[in-house]
């Protein structure tokens, strides 16, 4: 089930710009133009170099424009130690570091390029139940600390009492996190790195990419780009444009709602503080408002599902959720897909001279692969002598992929089940 999305439907249309035709020249070419392409464009265009996005669609047509754009500079399943663990005292602790200063950088970055797109930088709260929840949270929050002082670790009243909502035991406040329009945040990075002097074509696929002396050739509909550098940034469509990313990523498809306005009521009892929700439970509840006060939350629907049952079913969790519920009605239900790798963790690749990628979405993208769009620049503005916060990886391909792309949905599937075994509510 997959209609438009709020952010599509509150578009104003993008600006247009032309597809790739005819044979053009940069020395650096960045494919696809979500947060991670763009950001990198903004700031390589700003610093005076020559660079060309080409994006299949318009900016913000994948996982950026499909997302709920919460900003959530957090890991996802996993801590700061297990990151360390698995990175190594050399990366591992810039690595973290980079992403307890992404939610800040992007909204820095949204400021500094004045973007109109209703950025809300009043931080992000991540429950969690359990009663070890409460242990467990402060134990995250302090294995942060020598990497970032802005996580508090909240009780239950006071989750209760920040959230609105029922049956959390604790929780993580980020105060660098927040939320966007993410589609505005597209059509604002796509709009100031073209001003700075990026070109910028819509409407052109890449087709692929070939070596030819020093540069690279890249192939989009009738048109060709030469480029000295190319960086792929086209998340899922990575995979198709160099062998060695094939099956690295895996598809996890995810539906987002957005409701019509919500009482004052409500407004004022859900996140009264105007943060948004993720919580750490596996069968994940999200929440946040947006412009004209919708709410929008995360749900996992079902093929076959009707747009009824599934309003009948999130009204059916709302009200499990929500201290002062009141019924909701769905504006818009869309879908997009986010792409997993196998760690989890964003990576730089780099797959032969002049020859980077970024991976991947992990669900939870919008600053992290904002952080790592600047952390690109730097390297190559330095030609080399900036030292990565995040060091690069070598492709990790995920063994028995046509087995394990539907593991992401199984496991979502799954969560969904176990919970409404445990609250009795098992069938619509
Ligand atoms: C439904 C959903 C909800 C989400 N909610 C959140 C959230 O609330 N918070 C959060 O942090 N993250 C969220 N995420 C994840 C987040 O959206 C991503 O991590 C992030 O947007 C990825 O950015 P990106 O620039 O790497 O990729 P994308 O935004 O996917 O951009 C890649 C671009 O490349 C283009 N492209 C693909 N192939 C080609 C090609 N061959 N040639 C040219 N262009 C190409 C695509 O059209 C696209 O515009 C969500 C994801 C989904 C799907």
């Amino acid at each position: 089930m997959n209609g438009a999305s709020l952010w599509r439907a509150l578009d104003q249309g993008a600006a247009h710009r032309p597809a790739l035709s005819g044979t053009e020249e940069a020395e650096i070419a960045i494919v696809g133009a979500g947060v991670a392409g763009l950001s990198l464009a903004c700031e390589l265009a700003a610093a005076g170099r020559s660079v060309c996005v080409i994006e299949a669609d318009e900016p913000g047509s994948g996982a950026l424009g499909a997302s709920a754009g919460i900003v959530a500079p957090q890991l996802v399943r996993t801590t700061p130690n297990k990151v360390l663990a698995r990175l190594g005292p050399e990366v591992g602790p810039g690595w973290l570091r980079l992403v307890g200063e992404s939610g800040s950088h992007l909204f820095d970055l949204i400021s500094a390029l004045n973007i109109d797109c209703d950025a809300r930088p009043q931080g992000f709260i991540a429950p969690a139940r359990g009663v070890d929840a409460g242990a467990r949270l402060e134990a995250i929050v302090q294995e942060w600390r020598p990497f970032r002082r802005d996580l508090t670790a909240l009780d239950a009243a006071d989750t209760a009492q920040m959230t609105g909502c029922r049956g959390y035991d604790a929780a993580i406040l980020d105060a660098s996190g927040g939320g966007v329009n993410p589609l505005r945040l597209a059509a604002g990075l796509a709009a100031r790195s073209v001003e700075a002097g990026a070109q910028l074509f819509h409407h052109s696929r890449v087709g692929d990419l070939e070596r030819v002396g020093e540069r690279w050739r890249l192939h989009a509909g009738a048109g060709t780009l030469w480029a000295k550098q190319v960086v792929l940034c086209a998340n899922g469509g990575n995979q198709s444009l160099h062998p060695a990313l094939d099956s690295t990523v895996l598809p996890m498809r995810v539906h987002e709602l957005s409701t019509s306005p919500v009482s004052q009521n409500l407004r004022a009892s859900v996140l009264p503080g105007g943060q948004a929700l993720t919580d750490l439970e596996p069968d994940i509840f999200s929440i946040r408002f947006a412009e004209g006060g919708r709410m929008i939350t995360y749900y996992p629907v079902s093929g076959g599902a009707t747009r009824a049952g599934v309003e009948k079913a999130v009204n059916r969790r709302l009200s499990q959720m929500l201290n002062a519920f009141e019924p909701i009605r769905i504006e818009h239900l869309w879908e997009g897909v986010a792409w997993m790798n196998s760690s989890l963790l964003p990576r730089i690749v780099a797959l032969g001279p002049g020859l980077l990628a970024i991976q991947a979405c992990n669900g939870r993208g919008i600053a992290t692969n904002a952080i790592v769009g600047r952390e690109i620049s730097r390297m190559l503005l330095s030609d080399g002598r900036y030292r990565p916060t995040i060091a690069y990886e070598s492709p990790n391909p995920i063994a028995r992929v046509p087995f394990m792309r539907h593991v992401p949905d199984m496991m979502l599937r799954m969560a969904r089940a176990v919970r409404q075994a445990r609250t009795g509510l098992l069938g619509r």
